[in-house]
């Protein structure tokens, strides 16, 4: 096939709903050399740094081999015996809503689909959510009521074809890079103007043209202001407008809109409005900052009434886009695979919908009211409404609001499934079934990308031990609750093409989503599918939709919706007087069970904080490198504090990566209330209110170690590194026996120990030696450790007496912490080749180090350290 070897097999990656092609080529011992796929049209080659660093994450450490019952290993058929047994007679005994699948947005479509068919066809509830209820859920609920049906309009072409990209709550630069870069690479070639929407300054703005800080949860305002201003400058589309219903309601909403809400001055809001109205072909891009609010499908009606109201939609560089967080999160809403949808963009509460699908499925059972979702369902979980729960795939354990009593309710659950990886996550540890499902490089299956371009995803790889594909297992589950028949699929390719045929279905009613041309592939067709956008049927394939002006509400016509500003459900008060906007960092992927394996993907921010502007910071007496204790009426956590003026004062954001896994102290959703959005019960992730105090504890310590290490203290992060593992420490308790701390986190009885103290200080510092080897190394002080964390992560195993000094001898290098991913330069490497090269832009930089010359999601850092902006270490 063009553009690969013969050798290469041809796949998508796993992370975000950009949907990149990756060609991946094994090397016979387990492990795969990979690279963009030239010829896939989402990154046509590029890939961002977590992409690149897929080939690092594919170790079996950690990996689930077979399935195992409270604990005990155990075979496959024992085990789904189990699991059919107890879901059968559950719902026998307390009827179908008693039973509930939680599922994820990283699931191909073919396992999404037997999902959604085992449970709503012949379990019978709709009890069947997914994490992408914590991620697209404000979308499929905006897009629903202004076009009768979930569709993304526009393509990954018009972000090309645009002369003005809006993003809105969404990091671009940081969550989907490609794509960022796709729009840098369009505005160097036609002067593409760039307008960030956000609360906070991210690396998305280093590029922008205007940066709208607005204060949280003020879209709804903001873009009711912008439309009133379309229709006062007359910029409304008179002959688009025939198409459209609610035009009226929206402006008196419009117009009764107070834009002082978003804390923007008038000239800012001015300058937006005109911006937009004078420029005609805009894309407004929209993510989670949008999504995750208790107003999250408001904020989304209100970008897409202007859109429709100025005809800016359906053209070639026109549109409202919505870009997935996960890669499969488009998959999912194809198959229905959330609670309030049937199948196939079909709709639970048509009864002629319903009727089709049971038929086609010659079900026994279907459910005529949506299930519970997200939210409700582990509710019910907690309160014994729920008493068989089968999680695939997710940790809603961390990622949850209230992730504790979430943690709480899977363990009051009766009956708990979990198919995962691995067993060492927050959740797997609750399950008494957990079951060995395949990992990425293993699955065979479609999935779906922000612009509805299906793309096969190939195993390279075999499964280890006893782990199957999702689609197999589930699968299994069905003929042994005895529906045999229904589920005799014998490859991922028939269960596509019964999926595909269904989609006709939808087509018939005249939905959107329709791929019944491809519901006749051979296994080979299937094998060979290349990258295709929907719909694919007998008349139309790929392209954009509404340029004819023809919706799917009963009517044909789209509607505007009268959508008024709300506030986020809590405000700041006395006793929590800062608001929490969380989010994601540039190298991790959602609680890192795969990219926290890659030591490069560790090296840019290894540990979890919280960045504060430097007014609150100083009114809390923090310093940089002190430790933050934030509380909220439902948890609390620790973090290291960095002070910036990215955000605003009053304002915290902190990443969601972190685990008990990886740092028990900095689980963020435990400080996330429940609240959600009354129209898609999204969460509001992104507005929790919460308490800041310094945390002080009695000592703070850096460990570095060749093997993971057992740490008790209060507070510990720990991350992967090139030579073995590396963490931050805290404890409350004074250190009185050094040697017994590091016994008890390293575990290495019989080697050397070299011990340095200074008692005036309170200083000791500890290293571990075996066959001349360092095998460990352990800082202690009462103040935030000041060594060379990079340097001293890279110690372990090599021979060297050079370790308690906690800095490379001179003529030793110290890249510092780790700036481009993608070629792993640190920050000390860049700002000697700055200082000794006379380097003066990014570019140069670029040229002199391949820095920020790949996926590019490191040349704000790079700019940063241009304009001699310190490059704060996490600690030092
Ligand atoms: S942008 Fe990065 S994470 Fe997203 S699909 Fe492409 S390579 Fe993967």
């Amino acid at each position: 096939m063009a553009g690969s070897t013969p050798d290469e097999i041809r796949s998508a990656c796993p992370y975000c709903g950009t949907g990149c092609g990756v060609l991946l080529r094994p090397d016979g011992q387990g492990g795969l050399a990979v690279r963009g796929d030239p010829e896939h049209p989402a990154n046509r080659g590029r890939l961002c740094s977590k992409g690149l660093a897929l080939g690092e994450t594919l170790g079996l450490e950690g990996r689930l081999l077979a399935p195992q019952v409270n604990g005990k290993e155990t075979d496959w058929d024992s085990a789904l015996d189990l699991v059919a047994a107890r879901f059968r007679q559950t719902v026998e005994q307390h009827g179908p809503d008693s039973v509930g699948f939680y599922l994820s947005g990283q699931m191909l479509t073919e396992d999404y689909y037997v999902a959604n068919k085992l449970m709503k066809g012949f379990l019978g509830s709709a009890n069947i959510d997914t994490n992408s209820r914590l991620c697209m859920a404000s979308t499929v609920a905006g897009h629903k009521r202004a076009f009768g049906t979930d569709t993304v309009p526009g393509t990954y072409e018009d972000l090309e074809k645009a002369d003005l990209i809006v993003l809105v709550g969404s990091n671009l630069a940081w969550c989907h890079p490609v794509l960022h870069q796709r729009i840098l690479a369009a505005r160097e070639a036609r002067g593409t103007k760039l307008v960030v929407i956000d609360p906070r300054r991210t690396a998305s703005c280093d590029q922008a043209d205007m940066h709208l800080k607005l204060r949280a949860g003020s879209d709804v305002a903001l873009f009711n202001r912008l439309l009133a201003a379309l229709h006062e400058g007359g910029a409304l589309d008179a002959e688009y407008l025939r198409h459209v219903n609610g035009l009226g309601g929206a402006l008196d909403a419009a117009y009764a809109a107070d834009a002082r809400e978003t804390g923007l001055s008038d000239s800012e809001i001015t300058a937006f409005c005109d911006l937009w109205m004078h420029t005609e072909k805009v894309v407004t891009i929209f993510s989670q900052g949008v999504n995750q609010s208790t107003s999250g499908a408001d904020k989304v009606n209100a970008i897409l009434n202007c859109h429709l109201a100025a005809g800016r939609i359906g053209k070639p560089g026109c549109g409202p886009f919505s870009v997935t967080g996960q890669p499969n999160a488009m998959g999912g809403r194809e198959v229905g695979g959330l609670a309030n949808m049937l199948a196939c963009h079909m709709d639970l509460d048509n009864s002629r919908h319903r009727d089709a699908v049971q038929a086609f499925w010659d079900a026994p059972a279907m459910p005529d009211r949506a299930g519970l979702k997200a939210v409700d369902l582990f509710c019910a979980a907690g309160d014994g409404r729920l008493k068989a729960l089968w999680i695939i795939h997710t940790n809603p354990a961390v990622t949850m609001p209230e992730a504790d009593a979430v943690s709480a309710a899977i363990k009051a659950c009766d009956f708990t499934v979990v198919s995962d990886i691995t067993a060492a996550t927050d959740t797997a540890r609750l399950a008494d079934v957990l079951l060995p499902a395949a990992a990425w490089a293993e699955k065979d299956g479609t999935v779906t990308n922000s612009d509805r371009t299906i793309s096969r995803q190939r195993a390279a790889l075999p499964p280890p031990g006893e782990a199957r594909a999702d689609w197999d297992i589930l699968a299994g589950a069905g003929r042994r609750m005895g529906w045999g028949a229904a589920f005799d699929y014998q490859s991922p390719a028939q269960v596509f093409r019964e999926h595909a045929a269904l989609s006709g279905l939808a087509g018939g009613f005249g939905l959107d989503f329709d791929i019944s041309g491809l519901s006749s592939l051979s296994d080979a067709g299937y094998d060979g599918l290349a990258p295709v956008r929907w719909p694919v049927n007998r008349d139309r394939q790929g392209g954009r939709f509404f340029a004819d002006g023809r919706f799917f509400h009963p009517d044909g016509k789209a509607r505007m919706l009268a959508v008024r500003h709300r506030p986020p459900a809590a405000a700041p008060d006395r006793q929590y007087p800062f608001r929490l906007n969380t989010g994601r960092i540039r190298d991790q992927w959602h609680t890192m069970t795969r990219t926290g394996m890659a030591p490069r993907l560790s090296g840019h921010l290894a540990e979890p904080f919280a960045d504060i502007h430097p007014e609150d910071a100083r009114r809390l007496g923090v310093q940089p490198a002190d430790l933050l204790q934030l509380s909220s009426p439902h948890g609390q956590v620790i973090l290291r504090a960095r002070i910036t003026a990215d955000v605003q004062p009053g304002d915290l954001f902190v990443p969601i990566h972190w685990t008990g896994e990886t740092a028990p102290s900095a689980r963020i959703d435990t400080l996330v209330a429940a609240a959600v959005d009354p129209v898609s019960g999204q969460p509001e992730s992104k507005a929790a209110v919460v308490a800041a105090e310094r945390w002080q504890p009695a000592w703070y310590g850096f460990a570095v170690s060749c093997s993971p290490m057992t740490p008790q203290a209060e507070y510990w992060a720990a991350a992967r590194t090139g030579s073995g593992y590396r963490a931050e420490l805290a404890g409350l308790a004074p250190l009185v026996d050094l040697e017994a701390v590091a016994r008890g986190l390293f575990g290495l009885p019989d080697v050397g120990v070299q011990v340095m103290t200074d008692r005036r200080k309170g200083i000791a510092r500890l290293a571990l030696f075996q066959d001349g080897r360092v095998m460990a190394a352990l800082f202690t002080a009462p103040e935030p450790i000041a060594v060379s964390r990079d340097y001293l992560a890279g110690l372990p195993g090599s021979c060297t007496a050079e370790v308690l000094t906690g800095v490379p001898a001179a003529g030793r290098p110290d890249p510092g912490p780790v700036v481009c991913a993608c070629f792993g330069v640190g920050a000390n490497t860049i700002l000697q080749a700055i200082e000794s090269g006379g380097l003066l832009s990014v570019d140069e930089v670029g040229a002199a180090l391949h820095a920020g010359t790949n996926c590019g999601s490191c040349r704000p850092d790079i700019a940063d350290l241009l304009a001699r902006r310190p490059f704060r270490q996490a600690a030092e």
